[in-house]
């Protein structure tokens, strides 16, 4: 008896010891890390990692456009990120005729590095635990709202008492909840230029068949550079601003890592929820999920196809489809994996040690007793509206193009609204900006079939009560044929149409506001939103309040009620350091995935001027003749290796550094069986994958004609030291 319930909490505990799961804090790591990662083979201190006393690997890695992650690899502000993570700005510098998004780009000079508007570069300059001053006169009584006012009313005052230089930017960011904040002293650089970009049959090699998947063999990278004033401090654009003189660079390993090293990866991921209840991962993986992944086929396949048959829609919707398509077959590796893995037994194999363990406490008890019923009856009464909400979120704001330029344009509307047309004007810039932008990319006939594709989920699949009633009378005007509806919205609007708008714009806010009111697509997009903020998300967001309040309070009892296991706060954007080692793993029955995969695989793949899988002539060259220069190993190029280090979506571009903090790759992506990492990590098969800096190396080189980029870069050979 005594053996059975000794070995069922052995059982448990083990699955609580999640070896390498963590995206952890970088000023906590000496506290809570450094042993761990020592032990597993890392040469360096956390203080090596993160210090505010003197250059850190933490001084080398910069939030790239507040979406990815980049690191400087030159004493004069080189970054390099991923081509998935520039691929916006490399594709704004396309033209059919001077396609470097197809062809590839590299700048033989300073002179011609390319200034992306809008981009920026943040670094940390300092993170420090300010729970207790922003929680000072905060009470477990208190109701939400004063809570809430005294937590707004105190991160005030601390944001503006923190000591900072006037170029530096304060934030204060709650993690766990709500339950810990953590105040980030930050310094934006805004003049980020492109510096080259390897052809896409390179950079996005595999495309949508090979993303999410191992084995890969993408040169996901592409190169930019930071620029900073005179004084080495931000600046905003400019030709005299010179390169950055940074605090710290990354040296970059020729010696690669092999299977069992240790490796680090250190960036900015996203968004992770890993201490959800199950109904909130059953919601997901069976219901929503779903939904989106339904309405994302259609628009694919429109896209898909479009794009296949004509380079100028290629060009202009590269950026737009991958958006699309990265989440969409993420989401389909997610719903499997949790399945696949019993992510939903486990869940509810936890929720019964943690009820059982309150159970017995009689604090714990009254405290807690009720969270997970609570749960339960939250979830359920919000299913229908989170629904209706993931419907018209997808369909209205996500997918049809001239949506969400609608939606934008009813912002402009709004201010007009609010504040008349003085403050229009004085955005007028910005508009027209905006405007111009999505005439550049746009293809009504496009658009239009996702659209007709669309509104035939909207009318046959959301229920009746969401839909609304002006657009049902459209449709029925149309004979409820979706062409024939399309025809009717994409030929009465005149927003899309670049010579209606730039006379609105021209004849100032009052003609430009009437243009956009008075639109029928304005009306009709609407009236869709009206009915979703009336009758799905005024009560989801009620009761998302209350599954929020809830989920602060779980999260504190599980770090209580579970003193055994290690809590990291989910990902929210800020910096974090995630660890593990080079390792393989078994994704099916006698199935064993290897840690490396080389040019020899990108061979294998190639198909002659396949959408996906063709091979740039010079590439093939390059193979040929093994002319692989110092970046090869044994005779073979390294292209992607795979770890156990816990990512997700912004981790994008991050580096991977080695033992002793040199570069060894770039972050890109996770493998198939492991996207369900972001709500339930699975050390077994969760892998991150990562582009070799060897082939990076190589492909500046040797493909690019770049060497130039190479020679600032700081090369080392740690294998020696061994
Ligand atoms: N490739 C992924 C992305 O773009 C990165 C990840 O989620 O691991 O979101």
């Amino acid at each position: 008896m005594k053996k059975s319930i000794l070995i069922t909490l052995l059982i448990f505990l083990s699955r609580l010891v999640f070896a390498t799961e963590g995206m952890w804090l970088p000023l906590l790591l000496q506290q809570l890390n450094e042993g761990e990662m020592q032990s597993m083979g890392m040469k360096m201190t956390a203080e090596d990692i993160y210090s505010v006393n003197k250059g850190s690997l933490k001084d080398a890695i910069v939030h790239f456009g507040g979406f990815c992650t980049a690191e400087v690899v030159s004493a004069q502000g080189l970054l390099l990120t991923n081509h998935h993570c520039g691929d916006e700005f490399i594709q704004s510098h396309s033209t059919l005729d001077k396609n470097y998004y197809a062809d590839g780009f590299w700048a033989a000079s300073k002179s011609e590095e390319l200034p992306n508007p809008g981009l920026f570069a943040t670094f940390i300059v300092r993170i420090e635990d300010v729970t207790s001053q922003v929680l000072e006169n905060v009470t477990e009584e208190m109701h939400p709202k004063e809570r809430q006012a005294w937590v707004t009313k105190n991160t005030e005052r601390i944001k503006a008492e923190a000591q900072r230089e006037e170029y530096q930017d304060v934030m204060i960011r709650p993690f766990f909840e709500g339950n810990q904040y953590f105040l980030f002293i930050t310094e934006t650089y805004r003049d980020v230029r492109l510096v080259a970009a390897p052809p896409a049959a390179i950079g996005k090699f595999g495309a949508d068949t090979d993303n999410w998947v191992w084995p890969r063999h993408t040169g996901d990278f592409s190169v930019f550079r930071i620029y900073a004033g005179p004084d080495n401090k931000p600046a905003e654009y400019s030709p005299d601003n010179q390169p950055l003189q940074p605090r710290h660079f990354l040296p970059v390993s020729l010696d690669g890592v092999e299977d069992d090293d240790f490796t680090l990866v250190f960036g900015f991921p996203g968004r992770t929820e890993e201490y959800l209840p199950s109904p909130a991962i059953e919601l997901r993986a069976d219901v929503l999920n779903p939904i989106r992944i339904g309405i994302r086929d259609r628009t694919l396949e429109v896209l898909n196809e479009a794009m296949r048959n004509d380079p100028e829609i290629r060009l202009q919707y590269v950026s737009k489809q991958s958006r699309i398509a990265n989440s969409w077959k993420k989401w389909i590796g997610e719903s499997q994996g949790i399945h696949k893995t019993d992510g939903i037994a486990k869940r509810k194999e936890y929720e019964a040690e943690f009820r059982k363990r309150v159970g017995e406490n009689p604090e714990w008890k009254s405290e807690y007793g009720d969270i997970l019923d609570s749960f339960e009856k939250l979830y359920a009464a919000q299913e229908p509206y989170a629904k209706a909400r993931e419907y018209i979120g997808e369909i209205a704001g996500r997918n049809i193009e001239l949506f969400r330029y609608v939606n934008t344009l009813h912002s402009v509307i709004k201010i007009y609204d609010a504040s008349g047309p003085a403050s229009l004007e004085s955005r007028m810039g910005r508009i027209r900006d905006y405007v111009e932008g999505f005439f550049k990319d746009y293809q009504p006939g496009v658009d239009r079939k996702v659209f007709a594709s669309l509104m035939e989920v909207y009318f046959n699949e959301l229920a009746p009560e969401y839909q609304s009633k002006f657009a049902i009378e459209q449709f029925v005007a149309a004979n409820k044929d979706y062409g024939t509806l399309a025809e009717l919205i994409y030929g009465k609007t005149r927003l899309i149409r670049p010579d209606v708008m730039r006379q609105a714009m021209d004849a100032g806010p009052d003609a430009l506001a009437r243009a956009i009111k008075e639109d029928y697509a304005y009306v009709f997009v609407r009236s869709i939103a009206e009915v979703n903020e009336s009758e799905a998300l005024t009560e989801y967001n009620r009761l998302e309040e209350e599954i929020n309040l809830l989920q602060r309070r779980y999260m504190k009892a599980q770090m209580e009620v579970f003193p055994e296991r290690r809590f990291y706060p989910d990902a929210n954007g800020t910096l974090r350091v995630t660890y593990g080692k080079v390792a393989g793993y078994t994704p099916r029955d006698a199935v064993r995935y290897e840690t490396h995969t080389y040019l020899e695989g990108v061979m294998e793949k190639y198909v002659p001027g396949d959408y996906e899988f063709d091979v740039p002539e010079k590439l093939r060259r390059l193979f040929e003749s093994k002319d692989y220069g110092p970046y090869g190993e044994n005779g073979k190029m390294p292209v992607c290796f795979i770890g156990t280090n816990h990512t997700t979506g912004g981790n994008s571009g991050s580096p991977a550094v080695d033992a002793y903090g040199n570069l060894v790759g770039l972050n890109f992506d996770r493998v198939w069986e492991g996207t369900m990492s972001d709500i339930n990590y699975d050390a077994s098969i969760c892998r991150n994958i990562m582009v070799d800096i060897r082939y990076v190396l190589f492909i500046i080189d040797k493909l690019g004609g770049a060497a130039h980029l190479v020679e600032e870069m700081k090369m080392v050979h740690p294998k020696d030291k061994n």
